[in-house]
């Protein structure tokens, strides 16, 4: 590629790519997306979204909008779908990838799920790359089948170039002279994808095998290789899939995956609470910020009425209405010490801007 391309920007060194409040794809550890082919009842996605959750998965898939060979295939639940994984989402805190097939629909499935999918049959449909580009959301671009590593560079470009640095590539399979496996999986392009741009790059060996006894094998193989997560086809009864029913692993297999792997269950995932302490720290800093803003603008108001800063019973009436509220996390007693720290930095930043006499 002789053209400056965004793609190519920071090749080799990784650039992280949030979803939701934990995942973070390309910060070492990787990410394993779990869920089945396509969402087919409120029960099924919910109940695999239970069981890959606690088995340890980061992310939960499922297709709403399927984009089928034959017309007369089962296509989806469409927007019911979309609002099932949001209460299996709700119901297990995992984050939802899936799958936009048509501009139109962009809107509202940024607006239901964490991440757009853009499938392999989509990897050049530009109109719908560029959506996803100015859709807001993080979008997991998989290659297609015939493309070329240029080809899907290129498409990753399309979506960059619309602002949104949040790409995950994935490869899925190419196709080749041979029929046993639905395709092959390109272990090696998806590699070289890694070191020729910044972005994380991820295996969906469901459907670059086709078949369920090579799908936890070559999971493994992408994780030992470096990429940075697996999406997998997860079932709780896979022969009943109404979708890729001979690629599909059972949920009872995706947790011994996950063992053998020695992939944390999610109650032991130490990395994954602190990660969402942290971002909760930053969203207090940022209120508390904020309130000491406003609060320095009340420090001016109180100076034009001639007013002190300390008012005591003001004070006394905030403590008494959040200590009121206090929920089970937190006691009344926590309410009380932490917004009696809060009033006395407001109170000095008050004083600041409050001549001593009036204080
Ligand atoms: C899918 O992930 O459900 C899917 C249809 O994948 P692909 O676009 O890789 O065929
Ligand atoms: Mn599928």
């Amino acid at each position: 590629m002789a053209e400056e391309l965004l793609v190519t920007e920071g090749a080799g060194q990784t650039r992280q790519v949030n979803v939701g409040s934990f995942v973070r794809f390309g910060a070492g550890t990787p990410v394993v997306i779990a869920g089945p082919c396509s969402v087919e009842s409120e029960r099924q996605i919910r109940t695999t979204a239970e069981a890959v959750a606690e088995a340890g998965a980061h992310m939960l898939r499922g297709g709403a909008f399927k984009p089928r060979t034959s017309p007369y295939a089962f296509q989806g639940l469409g927007a019911e779908g979309l609002r099932y994984l949001q209460v299996a989402s709700r119901a297990t805190g995992l984050p939802v990838v899936t799958e936009v097939l048509d501009v139109q629909d962009v809107p509202l499935v940024a607006e239901s799920a964490d991440m757009l999918q853009i499938g392999a049959r989509s990897m050049q449909n530009f109109s719908l790359l560029r959506a996803a580009g100015r859709s807001g959301r993080p979008v997991l671009l998989k290659r297609g089948a015939g493309a070329t590593l240029d080809e899907w560079l290129h498409a990753a470009e399309y979506i960059l170039a619309e602002g949104n640095r949040q790409v995950v590539l994935c490869e899925r399979g190419i196709k080749s002279f041979e029929p046993y496996t639905r395709a092959t999986m390109d272990l090696g392009g998806a590699l070289a994808a890694r070191l020729r741009t910044s972005l994380p790059v991820i295996a969906d060996p469901s459907h670059a095998t086709g078949r369920r006894e090579l799908v936890v094998p070559m999971a493994t193989a992408a994780i030992a290789s470096g990429l940075d997560g697996v999406i997998l086809e997860v079932h709780p009864d896979p022969d009943s899939s109404l979708s890729d029913a001979a690629q599909t692993i059972s949920t009872a297999a995706f947790t011994e995956m996950m063992r053998h792997l020695h992939m944390p269950p999610r109650s032991a995932d130490l990395a994954l609470l602190r990660a969402a302490v942290d971002e909760l720290d930053e969203s207090i800093l940022r209120l508390l910020d904020q309130r000491m803003a406003l609060s320095a603008r009340i420090g001016e108001a109180k100076e034009h009425h001639g007013l002190p800063v300390r008012q005591p019973g003001r004070e006394q009436a905030i403590l008494q209405r959040l200590q009121a509220r206090s929920r089970h996390h937190l006691t009344q007693a926590a309410v009380h010490d932490i917004w009696t720290a809060i009033l006395s930095a407001s109170r000095d930043g008050q004083a600041g801007t409050v001549p001593k006499e009036a204080q």
